[in-house]
């Protein structure tokens, strides 16, 4: 009898360590980020810079270092209309025992109210967000072998300025920057499937990556990143584009589109809280097994 609860226990312990995120954390996250009180954080508007407050917030709480003055990273964009907009980019940073930088990213803004509805954007992407703070949480624990840069970008919805504005006035030298994980839509999908894509400019992703799903109850999928899929192509569809543009290796995690797509009904409520924290467990160990075999990591 007291063996088999020494059994147990040791199960359990072993099921603890392989998942190391803070679960209530994670969803508080997305439930603040998604509230109606930031109406759908688009650029440019009080309300966002209010969320841009939050993660701030907890870029502090979790011990981030900023460059320059400041965790914010003002910049200054044309929109399709062709006006003036001032998007904020928000970036901290962890220092590793090498020069070399892995770019963490996932963006905050949204795209507001739309026929008097507020887009709430909680897969979308308040829960890229959130795991980009339990990536960052976890690793204040525990020293990465590379530096990184955590960076929740502003101006995504509006044709990806913020990563644009980053790439072309880095905080710091190019050539440092050697892999970029973003993060856009990870929490919403009823098969429980969610995309890596970035592995085919990169064949040597898809063999460091692969077994990071272990035991989080969901599973990665590659894909979504050959040019002759066309718009089912995602390399250019997100912050990582950016990246991608350089030369620099990335690897982007989001689900397929869904119902809630930009509809109102992209709300907490809705996304899947089991997927989402088997993802966000799964993408933790990705970036794991990524910082310690990045000298591995070349574009071909
Ligand atoms: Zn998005």
């Amino acid at each position: 009898m007291k063996y088999s609860i020494l059994i147990l226990a040791l199960i359990f312990s072993i099921n603890v360590s392989a998942q190391n995120i803070n679960r209530n954390q994670l969803l508080q996250d997305v439930e603040i980020l998604s509230s109606d009180v930031y109406e759908g954080r688009k650029t440019g508007t009080v309300e966002n810079q209010m969320a841009a407050k939050y993660i701030i917030e907890r870029f502090k709480n979790i011990g981030l270092t900023f460059y320059q003055d400041s965790f914010k990273h003002p910049f200054v964009f044309k929109n399709k209309a062709g006006a003036s907009v001032n998007g904020t980019n928000l970036m901290g940073y962890i220092k590793g025992r090498n020069k070399d930088v892995i770019v963490i990213t996932a963006h905050y803004d949204h795209i507001g109210i739309t026929n008097s509805l507020i887009n709430n954007g909680a897969d979308d992407n308040a829960s890229g967000v959130a795991g980009l703070l339990a990536i960052a949480e976890y690793y204040k624990k525990h020293k990465p072998k590379n530096t990184l840069l955590f960076i929740a970008f502003d101006a995504e919805e509006t044709g990806l300025n913020g990563s644009y504005a980053f790439m072309k006035n880095t905080v710091l030298e190019e050539s440092r920057i050697k892999m970029n994980v973003n993060m856009d839509m990870i929490s919403h999908n009823d098969k429980g499937e969610l995309f890596a894509a970035g592995a085919f400019k990169n064949p040597m992703l898809k063999t460091i990556i692969a077994g990071a799903d272990k035991d989080t109850g969901i599973k990665i999928l590659f894909g979504h990143d050959e040019p002759k899929l066309g718009k089912d192509d995602w390399t250019m569809q997100s912050d990582q584009a950016a990246f991608a543009q350089k030369n620099i290796p990335f690897i982007y995690f989001g689900v397929e589109d869904h119902k809630d797509y930009h509809k109102p009904t992209d709300e907490f409520k809705n996304i899947n809280k089991d997927f989402f924290y088997g993802a966000a467990n799964a993408i933790l160990n990705s970036v794991i097994r990524i910082d310690r075999r990045l000298k591995s990591v070349k574009t071909k």
